[in-house]
Parts: structure tokens; C-alpha cells; sequence
């Protein structure tokens, strides 16, 4: 059975049917932030860690016409980067799966796995997110 990994488990989890982000809260100003933070930046208060919503609305997009950092793939046409809106009120920095022609800003994205890398008995994942239809 391969098991599935977060590349970087600070910034996510990946134990479930999606990645699940993880934020702060400070419950002073009713904000949240990603990722974590050890302070509030408004408030200078303390924050709790604080798991984010797995949708959220695209807010703009851009395809970047190069290999991906890292992609052994160099004949890859590009990829997807986007900003998406969390009911929480974080905005995030993504990549997006998917073509440009299916991205439309306003509508409703989701969180899914990208795999970084495949061994025997691991994959190695980061977060994107896709569009929610
Ligand atoms: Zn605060």
C-alpha cells in the first residue's frame, strides 16, 4: 500500500481525501492567516492554529508558459498559479490544476493533491487546487 505524504507538513496535512490547510486565528480581530503565523500581525496578540476551509472562489489566475521549479519534464508546456479566496478570509497562492480555458475567476475551487513524487511505498504530494465542478 503507498502512503501518501505532505511535502512540506508545516504548511498541510495530507492524511485525508483532501489536503487540508493549516492556519492561525487570532480570535481578538476574528482573522486568519496562512500560513501560520506565531503572532498576530494586527494585534501583536497570540493566534491558534486553526485548520482552513478545503474550497474556496478563484480571484485571479495566470499561466506560467515554463517547467515548473523542480519538473524533470522540461518539455512540459506550463502550468497554472492562482489566488484563491477562503471563506475564512485568507487569500492563498496556489498552483492550479487543470487548463487555462476551464479557470474562470469567481467560481468555486477545491483543494486536491499534485504529486511531487512516487517511491515503492510513498507519494509525496503538495496542495493545488482545481475547479469545483
Ligand atoms: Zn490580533
Amino acid at each position: 500500500m503507498t502512503e501518501r505524504q505532505s511535502a512540506d507538513p508545516e504548511l498541510f496535512r495530507a492524511d485525508g481525501d483532501a489536503p487540508v490547510l493549516l492556519g492561525s486565528r487570532c480570535d481578538k480581530d476574528a482573522q486568519s492567516f496562512y500560513p501560520r503565523r506565531w503572532t498576530c500581525p494586527i494585534c501583536l496578540g497570540p493566534v491558534h492554529d486553526v485548520e482552513l476551509s478545503q474550497t474556496g472562489v478563484l480571484y485571479s489566475y495566470a499561466f506560467i508558459h515554463a517547467p515548473m521549479f523542480g519538473k524533470s519534464q522540461l518539455d512540459a508546456e506550463g502550468y497554472g498559479v492562482g489566488q484563491v479566496d477562503l471563506p475564512e478570509g485568507v487569500r492563498v497562492q496556489t498552483t492550479l490544476e487543470g487548463e487555462p480555458a476551464s479557470w474562470r475567476i469567481g467560481e468555486k475551487m477545491r483543494l486536491v493533491y499534485s504529486t511531487v513524487e512516487t517511491s515503492d511505498d510513498t507519494e509525496t504530494v503538495l496542495y493545488s487546487f482545481a475547479p469545483d465542478r
